[in-house]
Parts: C-alpha cells; sequence; structure tokens
C-alpha cells in the first residue's frame, strides 16, 4: 500500500521542558488496578506531560505539564495508597507502572517513587517513549530500580516518525540503545497504525533494530483503536485520524511473523 504522507509542523515545546523538582510528582490519574500496562495487575500512575504528538494518542490530555486537572502528590503519599495493594499486586505478579503522559520528564520523582517501592520489594515498571532528556546520574538512578522498561518504538523511518508523531525519533532510538548498554530488561511496545506502521518495511526495519538486542525480551503488538478520539475534542483539537480503523488481524499475523524472523517474542 502506497501512502502519501503530510508533514505536520514541530510541536510546540515550550513550556514542557525541565522543570524544577520539589518533590512531588504532577499527576493526571491512578489507577489501583491496571491490567494492561505490565506484567499481573498493577498500581499505574499517569503522569502529566508529553513532549510527542502522535496522532492516535489517546491520552491527549496528558499532554500539558500544568493543568488545573492535574494534583501534586508527594512520594510518602503514593506510597501509602501502594503499600494497602501490594500483596495483592504481587499475588498476581504485578506491581506498580509509571505512564503518561512521558514519565521521563518527571524522572526525579519517579526515581524516588521507584527506590521506595523497590525497599519494599514491590516491582517496577517504566512505560516510556524513550523521550530522555538528560543522561545522568538521576536516570541511571531511576533505571538502577526499574525492573522492567516498556518501550514505544513507534517508527524506525526518521520521516514517517515525524508524521505520525511530531517529531524526530532520534532521542527514543538513543534511548533504546542505553537501554541495551546497561543490558536492561524492555518489553518493546509497536502499535499498528493502518498507513503509519502497518506495512511490512516499517516491520522489517523495526526487526532490524531490535534484532541484536539480547535486553529486549518480548514485542507486544498493539493494534491501532480509536477510544481516546474524544479527548482531542474535549482539549479542542481536532482528531486527524478520524476514519482510520483497527488493522485486521491478518495485518498483525503477518507483522508479527516478520519480527519473529528477527528472533524475538511476539505478544499480541
Ligand atoms: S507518547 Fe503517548 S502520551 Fe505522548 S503523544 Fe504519544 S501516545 Fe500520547
Amino acid at each position: 500500500m502506497s501512502t502519501t504522507f503530510a508533514i505536520t509542523p514541530e510541536p510546540e515545546l515550550k513550556n514542557l521542558g525541565h522543570r524544577h523538582y520539589n518533590g512531588k510528582g504532577i499527576i493526571h490519574s491512578i489507577e489501583s488496578c491496571g491490567a494492561v500496562d505490565g506484567p499481573g495487575l498493577r498500581y499505574v500512575l499517569f503522569l502529566q506531560g508529553c513532549l510527542m504528538r502522535c496522532l492516535y494518542c489517546h491520552n491527549r490530555d496528558t499532554w500539558d505539564l500544568h493543568t488545573e486537572q492535574a494534583q501534586e502528590l508527594d512520594v510518602a503519599t503514593v506510597m501509602k495508597q501502594v503499600m494497602t495493594y501490594r500483596h495483592y499486586l504481587r499475588a498476581t505478579g504485578g506491581g506498580v507502572t509509571a505512564t503518561g503522559g512521558e514519565p521521563l520528564l518527571q524522572y526525579e520523582f519517579v526515581r524516588d517513587w521507584f527506590t521506595a517501592c523497590r525497599e519494599h520489594d514491590i516491582h517496577t515498571c517504566l512505560d516510556s517513549n524513550g523521550y530522555a532528556l538528560h543522561y545522568d546520574l538521576i536516570l541511571d538512578d531511576l533505571l538502577d530500580h526499574t525492573n522492567l522498561v516498556m518501550l514505544d518504538l513507534k517508527q524506525i523511518d526518521p520521516e514517517i516518525h515525524k508524521v505520525l508523531v511530531g517529531i524526530p525519533n532520534t532521542k527514543t532510538l538513543k534511548f533504546a540503545r542505553y537501554l541495551t548498554e546497561r543490558n536492561q530488561p524492555t518489553r518493546v511496545r509497536y502499535v499498528v497504525v493502518p498507513g503509519y506502521t502497518d506495512d511490512e518495511r516499517s516491520a522489517h526495519l523495526l526487526g532490524e533494530f531490535i534484532g541484536d538486542m539480547d535486553n529486549v525480551e518480548m514485542v507486544e503488538l498493539l493494534p491501532y483503536h480509536e477510544l481516546g478520539a474524544h479527548k482531542w475534542a474535549l482539549c479542542g483539537d481536532e482528531y486527524k485520524l478520524k476514519g482510520v480503523h483497527p488493522p485486521p488481524k491478518e495485518t498483525i499475523l503477518k507483522i508479527k511473523e516478520i519480527l519473529e524472523s528477527y528472533g524475538k517474542n511476539i505478544i499480541y
């Protein structure tokens, strides 16, 4: 299938960069019993702020770092909740997950939270798009306290990535390689979006990129869905993928087969 891509302008990045850390996380929402954000059942914090602009974003309302709806919570407050669920989470092979938005934009808070969790032997999962702004001791400390990274690799082709995500994939690919250097247990997530990531070439590019990454224990294929489209309207934005529907099962199976040929375990 041939597709013509229109380049969207770079998103407005100002006011979304690094902020002074005051010991609190800016939280969009909390799910005390999430089933899709890592192994087992999980306590999930959705952090505010994201610098990507995925056309299919189902959490459009997490983009801005500061919004009236967000709440600021410190680690002690969050841990009080986590501790009430810990036996239950552990019994299911679960734990906690930091997601968003993009949790790396608040990496000091996530580092502090994960450190507290590991002190109680609670499994930690970082669900990230790989947009690390700083490679420093804080990032290493965070990753030292992270049991599993779930890394979104949205598209390896740089031009299609810019169209689909609004910004280049340079930072994400750098982070992916960094995880491999650290031998950090990582699960790659790949959203299959008709017209953008569902073609065989894109699947081969992904397979070639992760093929020799021994730290990537599996790839999770996520069929595109329209469930978050209404949030765009609530934020006053036009949802540009109107009319794009979830991919057929055969497409997912084809991508699965291609990625398996690069020696990876695929879940779907
Ligand atoms: S990285 Fe996630 S939160 Fe950010 S725009 Fe993309 S889908 Fe939305």
